[in-house]
């Protein structure tokens, strides 16, 4: 009633109208990848029957219209994200080679020995692996920042974890496995006064709510295009402007430079830069169409709508013996990560998918955060602003029948 109608997201969404094994489509598997909208699908389509160029080196028509696009997407996910400029937008493949980026750039050049990286034990192993890696080669150290019960992040120990050896908080603004939503603010506050830098990785925060880097306080922020309706292999770096201006490039090539001579060379301002070889044109177009079909919606609605549908599904689930759902932080975002007794994860999910639900099972590349609950592996369904009450139903249906055949 007056809320957000999820019919308005689901009938721009092709996919979400085929079937598998028969059985309509039940799309949970959103925190692994989201499904594309026409308008996606379209302006991918366009780009190569219309306009397909290099960019920026050319100096034809063509050329200079793909540098458009590509430079119109760039002040898209800047707007997106209340950067403050374009210019402190860098595409990459995705939050881990951002994730990456920062690592080998800002890392190498600020972490030392006895440095510390502090990272929740909720993170996704892009958040983790990088700076276990930076740490080892900079004998710094990387320090885990343990959860409660609920899946929050322990705000306490953090505090107390804090201090001037810490050089980097890395964390989630929402957790892929618990759903958890930390007070990325207020961590990022606490941070700052021991002179750390914050980096947030957005990946499954984008697509649920609106986000502001600024109001934050994040000087990295990262994200995937196609967990946000858009294409693989886009995404982008977010970088306060002083930072990204006094970080090393990363890879070497074509267009990240400015004069290049066997005696050395000089490189292209920020973002260039840290964008060397030629980039996916056609992924930035897609992603400025997903950008522009989200915000097309009203996102606090969509948030709101959101919140109904997790608690929904926690009534459903709770319905279904033996069901755990991992983490229950308030203000979770709609990830149902979850065990059913006598019945291995994966099995459960083969099940499922004969009808036609399609959940994820494994260890979710956060294996630290599942061992937090002495798991190895575990189901888990997670949803967009297209699933219904239905879809609910669906999978808590399924999921009974499969408790009954067992017992
Ligand atoms: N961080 C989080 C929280 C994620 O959920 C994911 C994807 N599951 C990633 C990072 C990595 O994203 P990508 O594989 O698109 O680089």
């Amino acid at each position: 009633a007056g809320g957000f109608d999820p019919e308005t997201a689901r009938r721009d969404v092709p996919v979400l109208h085929r079937t598998v094994n028969g059985r309509p489509l039940v799309w949970l598997d959103n925190g692994a990848t989201t499904q594309k909208p026409r308008q996606v699908i379209e302006a991918l389509g366009t780009y190569y029957s219309a306009a397909n160029s290099n960019i920026h080196r050319g100096a034809h028509t063509m050329a200079r219209e793909a540098t458009e696009t590509y430079e119109a997407g760039r002040a898209a996910v800047a707007r997106f994200l209340g950067a403050e400029s374009p210019d402190s937008i860098v595409f990459t493949r995705g939050t881990t080679e951002a994730i990456n980026l920062v690592a080998q750039t800002w890392g190498r050049t600020n972490i030392g020995p006895g440095d510390e990286i502090l990272v929740p034990r909720l993170e996704h192993h892009s958040n983790i692996v990088p700076w276990q890696q930076l740490a080892k080669e900079k004998r710094a150290r990387l320090v885990p920042v343990p959860l409660l019960a609920d899946g929050s992040v322990d705000q306490a120990a953090f505090a107390d974890l804090l201090s001037f050896r810490t050089q980097l908080v890395a964390v989630s603004q929402a957790s892929n496995v618990l759903g958890t939503v930390p007070p990325v603010k207020e961590m990022a506050a606490l941070a700052h006064r021991y002179g750390a830098k914050v980096l947030v990785d957005g990946a499954q925060a984008v697509a649920h709510f609106p986000v502001d880097v600024r109001d934050l306080g994040a000087d990295f922020y990262v994200f995937s295009g196609h967990k946000l309706f858009g294409p693989t292999g886009i995404g982008a770096l977010y970088g306060r402007p002083e930072l990204l201006e006094a970080m090393p490039p990363w890879q070497g090539g074509g267009n990240m430079i400015d004069q290049v001579d066997f005696t050395g060379s000089t490189y292209a301002p920020v973002p260039h830069r840290f964008e060397a070889g030629t980039g996916h044109i056609s992924g930035v177009a897609g992603l400025l169409a997903a950008i522009d079909w989200l915000t097309g919606f009203d996102r606090e609605a969509v948030a709101a709508y959101e919140h109904e549908l997790l608690a929904y599904a926690e009534r459903a689930l709770a319905e279904v013996p033996g069901l755990e759902i991992l983490g229950s932080a308030p203000g979770k975002i709609a990830v149902l990560t979850f065990t059913l007794a006598g019945l291995d994860p994966a099995d459960i999910a083969r099940l499922l998918d004969r009808d036609g639900i399609a959940v994820r099972a494994g260890h979710h590349c956060a294996q630290p955060s599942l061992r937090h609950y002495g798991l190895e592996t575990a189901a888990r369904a997670s949803l967009a602003l297209y699933n219904t009450p239905q879809d609910v139903d669906r999978l808590a249906t399924s999921l009974l029948r499969m408790r009954e055949d067992i017992a």
